[in-house]
């Protein structure tokens, strides 16, 4: 015999509470009544700030590869979605580290430290001159960790090196090309 809901499932049975039937119950409740349980969790969340964020943390951490899959995915599709916001976001995380660069370069004096004492005066004075700047590892295994901070294009990377200035050396190309010659340093193949 069908009950008000519909199932085919006993109430009862031998006098007692079926589980199978309040389970369902339970079920076809919470999908009638799914806008209440959101709002009341809504503002459960909003009452509950620092328990929330707990639990998120914490959830997170648990489900670290699902969450990073997720995340990678939904920004590949914002991406797509919010176009103008992240070419506005690019531009101005590309002018942030633009900065940054401007700030180690004028710590190491907008100079090439000339270790091999080769006349610069040529150059020196060109308007791009700056720009044939690289920031060296005065050890050689800047490639290796560059690897280890994705690249050297990023905060992270940049901060290493602020915290670390006397790792570090500003060597012209043509300066930086002779270490590596000189040193049998890592060279691109
Ligand atoms: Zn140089």
């Amino acid at each position: 015999m069908k009950d008000k809901l519909g199932n085919n499932i006993p109430r009862r049975i031998n006098g007692k509470t079926n589980p199978e039937y309040t389970k369902l119950h339970n079920k076809k409740y919470y999908e009638t009544h799914k806008k209440y349980f959101y709002e009341y969790l809504k503002h459960w969340q909003e009452t509950h700030k620092e328990k929330t964020h707990k639990y998120n943390k914490k959830c997170r951490k648990k489900h670290k590869k699902q969450y990073n899959e997720y995340t990678k995915e939904y920004m590949k599709k914002d991406r797509i979605d919010n176009k103008e916001k992240h070419d506005i976001y690019d531009e101005e995380y590309k002018q942030r580290l633009k900065l940054m660069r401007v700030k180690i370069l004028t710590l190491f004096g907008n100079k090439c430290s000339n270790p091999y004492n080769i006349d610069h005066s040529g150059f020196e004075k060109d308007i791009d001159y700056i720009s044939c700047l690289q920031i060296d590892h005065k050890n050689g295994n800047g490639n290796k960790q560059r690897k280890e901070f994705n690249g050297a294009n990023n905060f992270r990377w940049l901060n290493y090196i602020l915290t670390h200035l006397l790792e570090f050396q500003l060597l012209c190309a043509n300066c930086n090309w002779l270490k590596r010659k000189k040193n049998g340093e890592y060279i691109h193949k």
